[in-house]
């Protein structure tokens, strides 16, 4: 099916055993790249699998399990690194084309910044480190000579739909995110108040992580894609709009200042938007089922309902706010959305402990690592105190 070699294309997948990174792994068996590292934070057994099937020169695991009595096993040449530093430090030392970003939540910052330093093609899937610190990323890309292309489908579809233009972004009218509307669309505030875990972790259209499920059906996490995009492609936020797109058929749009709306359509698949970071600018077959359209029959557009979903407000006002702002939001997500998994606090109160912990976090500090690090530490003891209030 693959019509082009790509057996010299050296890879390296940082956060390989979740959902994106096992996806990416599909592609690339596709693909037939050379996998030269793979990282994960506690999965030894998945990793080894993986290890055994791809044969990186490297591995590791950034948080390894002391007491679950699996020992990681020698496979051939493979070096096994731990710990958080070496995995910055494996990325230093990589001899690699492309590195994709799948590491989940901010945790994944450290080493989004190393690659970013690399000068290779960064395939990022990571929204947490584009949305702290977008900006330096994209700064260390250019200055490195390396190129990001983003992972999350709305921005590949955006990223693609500016090629029409030749990416000239002073040609944008506005940037318009498509939403599913997850598993709650068309619910009341006070429906909101039963959901479970369980309800909150089925997603209707996509098969993801268990954080970013849940923060699809608050709507959270279309409040991070919308500071996702003004990061990625420099626009005010207020040129980023939402409509809730239930069919998941088109991943985005670009709306330009002649009226012309270009969208990009495909099969909801994560293996769509992996394969073009990898090919980009190339066009291969691929496994992703092609699109039928007459079996579709219609596509809708609605308005997302910002006072039941208020997360999407909330994220408009941390970009607003600017500096550390957006680290705040995300850290104190991180905390209540944990808690509500745990069965501490209910659904309805995730927006609650946000936007609590947003008016209460000082955010006088210019956006730097350290003051990235500081506010989402901040965050977390915030969020963690109004929880225990509730
Ligand atoms: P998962 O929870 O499924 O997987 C996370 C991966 O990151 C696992 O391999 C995990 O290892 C690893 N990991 C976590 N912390 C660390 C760390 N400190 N160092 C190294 N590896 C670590 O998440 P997803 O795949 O769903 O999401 C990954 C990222 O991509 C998130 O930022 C998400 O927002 C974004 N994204 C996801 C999409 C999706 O469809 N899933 C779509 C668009 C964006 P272990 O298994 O050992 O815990
Ligand atoms: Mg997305």
């Amino acid at each position: 099916m693959i019509d082009r070699d790509y057996s010299g294309l050296r890879v390296a997948v940082l956060g390989s055993t979740g959902s994106v990174g096992t996806q990416a792994l599909d592609v690339i068996r596709e693909l037939g790249c050379k996998v030269v590292f793979l990282s994960a934070r506690s999965n030894a057994e998945l990793l080894s699998c993986q290890t055994s099937e791809f044969l990186p020169e490297a591995v590791c695991l950034t948080y390894p399990k002391k007491r679950d009595g699996f020992v990681f096993p020698k496979i051939g040449n493979t070096e096994l690194f731990l710990g958080e530093k070496a995995h910055v430090n494996c990325i230093k030392a990589l001899d690699v084309d492309v590195i994709i970003h799948a590491v989940s939540g901010l945790s994944g910052i450290p080493s989004a910044l190393e690659a970013s330093k690399k000068g290779v093609r960064l395939a990022v899937a990571n929204k947490e480190a584009i949305i702290t610190l977008g900006d330096l990323i994209l700064d260390n890309i250019k200055k490195s000579g390396g190129v990001l292309i983003p992972v999350d489908s709305e921005h590949s579809a955006i990223f693609q739909c500016l090629l029409t233009n030749r990416g000239d972004l002073s040609q944008i009218r506005k940037l318009i995110l498509t939403a599913s509307g997850g598993p709650f669309f068309g619910y009341t505030a006070e429906m909101l108040a039963n959901v479970t875990p369980a309800m909150a972790l089925a997603h209707p259209t996509w098969k993801m992580g268990p954080k970013i499920t849940v923060d699809s059906s608050t709507l959270m996490n279309k409040g991070f894609e919308i500071i996702e995009a003004v990061r990625l492609f420099g626009v005010d936020e207020s040129a980023v709009e939402v409509v809730v797109h239930r069919q998941s058929i088109i991943h985005s749009m670009v709306e330009y200042i002649d009226s012309t709306v270009i969208a990009q359509l495909g099969s909801p698949d994560m293996r769509a938007p992996i394969l073009y970071s990898l090919t980009y600018p190339e066009r291969v077959g691929s496994p992703v089922a092609p699109l039928d359209l007459i079996g579709i029959s219609k596509l809708t557009f609605d308005k997302p309902d910002d006072n039941v979903f208020p997360l999407l407000k909330t994220a408009r006002r941390a970009i607003r706010e600017g500096g550390v702002a957006p680290a705040t939001l995300i850290s104190a997500d991180e905390a209540a959305v944990a808690s509500f998994l745990e069965g501490t606090i209910s659904f309805d109160k995730i927006p609650i402990v946000v936007e609590k912990t947003m008016d209460k976090a000082s955010n006088d500090r210019d956006i730097s690592v350290e003051n990235v690090f500081s506010a989402v530490s901040e965050a977390d003891r915030i969020a963690k105190q109004i929880i225990t209030e509730l």
